[in-house]
């Protein structure tokens, strides 16, 4: 076996350059818990991105895809196939939806969106109506849709010229939004909390509010829960919380329990614009994937793993709340569930280097920002050594 520092070395030498890593080398995951390559354990706050939701190697999903790996891995999507449909049918039952696309990843949910918005829009109101209201600060996925959609100037530098149709207006301003509809104006597409962008939470009755708008000006509204869904904020998907439906819904990170997926859910309506030959994905909705989808997806529902969400969420919030009364650079703490924000008026990617050496990842968005976002089944005493490890570093600045 790989020392870490070997596995660094060769890294060096022949993988793309386009992530700034930490030195670390996770071989192995129970749960909360990551091992590295030297035998290091560590709690996983970060929890692969809010995607292992259910800790890592969830046995049902280990055991899900080991039964699915032998019996069938690949078909075509020429062929119905029995774990999508399955899938689809929990989704459905679960939220607004009636039809699901599967494809692998998030920026490929909201392609799919944006896809489907624009056909919908040019069959229903002529050719004219595309262009997509998305938010300043928003997060939408590394593909030209995505980047385009995204409200964030850098991720779109140098790679000019990007998808046109895309107007920006800042997130949770109403009044915004509504001025930036045109007559070109086909959808809105929102996350119902941003997540990369600093974990900002909406105002109360901003999505009561978009959806007036959408309904008075006949737009679509697209709500992309890449992150938020999944039961992270401590509901199903997040949207269950403001009191509306989305007319489509995007969905990725812990769908399937850590294995790649996405999904587009849309209202019948607005899916019957997708017909044979609109869209497709080769892998999209393999037999492989949502077998642990189908796992995942029970897991979260028959396991109480929202009512522990919704506890810990609360409680580590407490927690928080109570390190930010004690540090004066600590200015806000905010989030749902177990997605939370703690903003710094100091820089917050030191921090996160110190805590990994004291054995927590965690991570920070736009430099001052900790995010924490554990799997939905950690416990009080995890939380607890957490929180110590962050006491520890934040006597020490
Ligand atoms: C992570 C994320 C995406 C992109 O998902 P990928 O699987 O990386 O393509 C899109 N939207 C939101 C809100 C996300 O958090």
């Amino acid at each position: 076996m790989s020392t870490s520092q070997q596995w660094i070395d060769r890294a060096g030498k022949h993988i793309a350059k386009n992530y700034g890593r930490y030195p670390l080398v996770p071989v192995r995951g129970a749960g909360c818990r990551l091992w590295d390559a030297d035998g290091k354990v560590y709690l996983d706050f970060l929890a692969g991105v809010a995607v292992n939701s259910l800790g890592h190697c969830h046995p049902k999903v280990v055991e899900a895809l080991q039964k699915q790996a032998e019996t069938l891995i690949h078909c075509s999507n020429y062929y119905h196939i029995p774990q999508q449909i399955e899938l689809a049918e929990i989704l459905c039952a679960h939220s607004f939806g009636d039809r699901v696309f599967f494809c692998n990843s998030g920026a490929e949910a909201n392609e799919a969106a944006i896809k489907l918005a624009r056909k919908y829009s040019r069959e229903k109101h002529g050719e004219n109506r595309f262009e997509i209201i998305t938010a300043l600060g928003s997060f939408h996925g590394r593909t030209y849709g995505g980047i385009s959609a995204t409200g964030q100037e850098k991720v779109r530098v140098g790679f000019e010229p990007v998808v046109p149709g895309f107007t920006y207006v800042p997130y949770g301003d109403v009044a915004a939004l509504k001025a930036a509809i045109t007559p070109a104006t086909c959808a809105i597409m929102l996350e119902p909390l941003q997540g990369e962008g600093g974990v900002y939470v909406p105002p109360t009755g901003y999505f009561k509010a978009v959806r007036e708008v959408c309904d008075a000006h006949g737009l679509l509204l697209i709500l992309d829960e890449v992150q938020a869904g999944c039961g992270r904020t401590g509901t199903l998907f997040a949207y269950e919380q403001e009191g509306i439906e989305p007319d489509i819904m995007t969905l990725a990170k812990a769908l399937a329990g850590g294995p790649p997926i996405g999904a587009m859910v849309a209202r019948e309506t607005v899916a019957d614009s997708f017909g044979p030959g609109s869209h497709g994905s080769t892998f999209g909705g393999n037999p492989l994937m949502t077998a642990s989808g189908v796992a995942a997806m029970r897991a979260l529902l028959d396991e109480g793993i929202l009512e522990n969400c919704r506890a810990m969420g609360d409680y580590f919030r407490e927690r928080l709340e109570a390190l930010k009364s004690r540090y004066s650079f600590v200015t806000e703490v905010r989030g749902r569930g177990l997605i939370l924000g703690m903003e710094l008026n100091i820089d917050g990617g030191g921090i996160v280097v110190k805590a990994m050496e004291r054995g927590l990842l965690i991570n920070c968005t736009v430099g001052k920002v900790l995010r924490f976002v554990p799997p939905l089944i950690v416990t009080r005493a995890e939380i607890d050594e957490a929180m110590s490890v962050l006491d520890g570093i934040f006597s020490e600045l």
